[in-house]
């Protein structure tokens, strides 16, 4: 086996993508050693038992200490009150990156902290279950998956090892603009799981006159929905509340089609709805030929609703 990459990495944050990032960095020996840190004391319990990390510390800060890769993996939310804690206990030349679903809002929030000498470089790993928690990682999470990192000005040797530490754990990388990222996971990603959210909404309102019947005929579109919207609530929370602007210009464009959808249903206009759906057929068709509807090997989870 090649040496590790990192000789020391810190995971701050011990739920899915981290404990993900754990199992695989062991697997393909990219880290010597992973330290961890979450909040509360059986997370930090269950990530030793799990054996995605070899030592769980009680603070943040103790965590980080000696560590030359720290990976923020907290919800968006958290993450700018944890960088001011682990500030002053980085390494020098240390690398801080993060696996937050919305980049423009935590670089505000993280990159002010970060202390001279130390490479932030922001990442999102665009894959995801709808589990959260330490128990629901696994080593192939990121395997054909993207990882996309928005380095700015950052240190370009720097990169090129963190590039090679998600080549490492099976994802490929790519480079892109904070404010583009942001724009293109509000299409992609966040503006499809408010919609299933106001979808498993709308149907748990509905509930109350048909009773049980949602749940017990529940057909594949609306199983779908309820997967996605089974998502953790923290996570999402703070998606919204900080991909604000370019979710609320999506939600906008989406009104429109629905409300030229709901005019085509109402007028009788067949013609446009089969044009529309065979459209929509070949956006379909175009992600399984990208490898982008994969299902994961192991335990046969889905990995489709990713942030
Ligand atoms: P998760 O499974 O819900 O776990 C979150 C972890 O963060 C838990 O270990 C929690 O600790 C810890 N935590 C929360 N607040 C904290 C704080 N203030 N200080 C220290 N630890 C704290 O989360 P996840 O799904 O892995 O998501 C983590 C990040 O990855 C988020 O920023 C999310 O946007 C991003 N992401 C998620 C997905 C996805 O599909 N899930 C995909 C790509 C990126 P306790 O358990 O002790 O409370």
């Amino acid at each position: 086996m090649t040496a590790p990459l990192y000789e020391r990495v810190a995971l701050i944050g011990l739920g899915l993508i981290a404990s993900s990032m754990g199992h695989a960095m062991k697997a393909a020996g990219l880290a010597r050693s992973i330290a961890g840190h979450a909040k509360t004391e059986e997370t930090r319990a269950a990530a030793l038992e799990v054996g995605f990390c070899d030592a769980v510390f009680a603070t943040a800060a103790e965590a980080v200490k000696g560590a030359d890769l720290v990976v923020l993996a907290v919800p968006v939310g958290a993450m700018g009150a944890v960088a001011a804690e682990i500030a002053p206990h980085l390494k020098p030349g240390a690398t801080v990156t993060d696996v937050g679903s919305v980049k423009q809002a935590v670089i505000e929030a993280v990159a002010p902290h970060m202390p001279p000498g130390v490479h932030f470089i922001p990442g999102h790993p665009l894959a995801g279950t709808e589990h959260s928690g330490p128990r629901s990682g696994f080593a192939t999470l990121f395997e054909n998956r993207w990882c996309l990192l928005t380095p700015g000005a950052a240190d370009p040797a720097a990169v090129a090892r963190l590039r090679a530490l998600w080549q490492g754990m099976g994802a490929n990388v790519e480079e892109m603009d904070p404010a583009h990222h942001d724009l293109v996971l509000a299409v992609t990603s966040h503006t499809p799981h408010l919609i299933a959210y106001t979808m498993v909404g709308v149907a748990d309102h509905l509930r109350r006159v048909t009773e049980s019947e949602i749940i017990k005929y529940s057909a594949a579109g609306f199983r779908d929905f309820t997967r996605i919207a089974a998502s953790d609530p923290t996570m999402w929370r703070d998606v919204f509340l900080t991909n604000k602007e370019a979710t609320l210009d999506i939600l906008g464009r989406f009104t429109e089609e629905l409300f030229m959808l709901q005019r085509a249903i109402r007028m009788g206009d067949g013609e446009m709805l089969h044009d529309y759906f065979t459209r929509t057929r070949a956006i379909r068709r175009g992600i399984i030929e990208a490898g982008q509807d994969t299902a994961a090997p192991d335990f046969g989870r889905t990995k489709a609703p990713d942030a």
